[in-house]
């Protein structure tokens, strides 16, 4: 294995158990790696006197070119083989089993979460829906998925590898996009007894955003009798929810028509014929603008993730103000309104702020009622904050 010697004094991340390694702790290795490739990460300590003792191996990762140059997987010395991913995997499953998610749609794997950083996997039914963020994790992906298909036994029939669209552009990665095991067309899952088609062939991510399973059902509690606007609905999770709990009317919005097709044949699959839906492919700040004020007392803002990285964060925040607002201005007196924040770079308190400010320009009485984030199945690594991504308000606005 190749090794990677640190620069003195790079080594406290490494000591805190935090997963990457930036190019600036990298003082030289042994032979250049190639992307994707395991390797050994040297490193020496400092005693009281600061004076460094040998280099020894702190750490097994994948490598990759860029500014994450070792995702680790390990922080003791370890062979990555198939029975490392088993172990991980098992892990991973062991945790959803405490949660009992196993019957539902769930993600069983949160890369970092996981202590598998570049990897996500979610599970739908009889198919389990396999990510790679990292050129390591692109390499590894038929072993991967052979753990997979070991420590899932027969309630997994089809893997599905779907990082096109999540790994670098590097040439000669070979194909992003398959099945590594099975090939099955049923594509119905359930959330909480509801079902839902999930498009892993061409759909966003794996397909469905299961991190809203929970938020989804507090929406139930809160929709009878309701007049419902469910704002970048994707798939539709808020809108056939809001249904089961009793809305009057509920309208769902999506910029991209494949979004509405989408809803519309999850709405027909939990509630065929029912006259209360109705879809709409529009802008969401066009829809905001155009729509009568007092039209909806339940309003759901979902948007993707404004910020992708912190370069853009004073803008996205501006986006976050300038959506919020224009909901608040317009929601029945006495409306409820969930609105979230998906972007990793926006913190808690920074889109807090945002909705505040939201409400101040809006001038409307508002309280906040819950504070919502990502479900158990996203674990956040206690060493590694950056896996905290989605955080959520519901409002209630006088
Ligand atoms: N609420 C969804 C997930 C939303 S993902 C769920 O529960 O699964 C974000 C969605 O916003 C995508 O479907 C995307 O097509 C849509 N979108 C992006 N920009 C938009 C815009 N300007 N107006 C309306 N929809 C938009």
């Amino acid at each position: 294995m190749k090794q990677i010697y640190l620069k003195y004094g790079k080594e406290d991340s490494l000591l805190r158990f935090h997963p990457w390694i930036f190019s600036g702790a990298i003082h030289h290795w042994t032979e250049e790696p190639e992307d994707g490739e395991v390797v050994e990460v040297m490193m020496a300590r400092a005693d009281a006197n600061k004076k460094y003792g040998e280099f020894q191996c702190a750490a097994v990762g994948h490598f990759q070119h860029g500014s994450i140059m070792v995702r680790v997987l390990s922080f003791e010395p370890a062979t990555i083989d198939r029975a490392f991913y088993e172990r991980r995997l098992q892990a991973a499953l062991r945790m959803r089993q405490a949660l009992g998610l196993r019957q539902q749609s769930y993600r069983l794997v949160y890369g970092e979460g996981d202590n598998l950083p570049g990897l996500v996997v979610d599970v739908y039914g009889k198919t389990a829906v396999m990510q790679a963020h990292s050129v390591g994790m692109h390499v590894d992906r038929q072993i991967v998925a052979d753990a997979l298909k070991a420590v899932l036994g027969d309630s997994i029939e089809n893997i599905y590898y779907k990082s096109e669209t999540t790994l670098p552009a590097k040439p000669g990665l070979g194909p992003e996009n398959g099945y590594l095991l099975g090939g099955g067309v049923d594509d119905v899952a359930d959330e909480n007894g509801l079902k839902f088609h999930v498009d892993w062939l061409r759909g966003q991510k794996t397909g469905f955003f299961v991190d809203q399973r929970e938020n989804r059902s507090l929406l139930e509690r809160y929709a009878d009798g309701k007049d419902v606007l469910n704002m970048f609905c994707y798939t539709g999770g808020f809108s056939f929810y809001a249904m089961r709990g009793g809305a009057r009317i509920v309208h769902s919005v999506d910029s991209s028509q494949k979004a509405i097709d989408l809803t519309n044949a999850n709405v027909e699959l939990n509630f065929p014929g029912d006259p209360r839906h109705q879809a709409f492919a529009e802008d969401a700040f066009k829809y905001l603008d155009r729509m009568a004020p007092d039209a909806y007392d339940l309003i759901v803002l979902d948007p993707p993730a404004f910020a992708k990285h912190k370069d853009a964060l004073r803008n996205a925040l501006k986006g976050y103000s300038r959506l919020n607002q224009k909901a608040m201005e317009k929601i029945r007196s006495g409306g409820i309104l969930f609105t979230f924040s998906c972007s990793q770079v926006v913190t808690k308190d920074q889109f807090r702020n945002a909705v505040f400010t939201a409400a101040a320009l809006s001038g409307r009485n508002v309280r906040i009622l819950h504070q919502l984030h990502q479900p158990a199945d996203h674990p956040i690594n206690i060493y590694h904050p950056e896996g905290e991504y989605l955080k959520g308000l519901v409002l209630y606005v006088e």
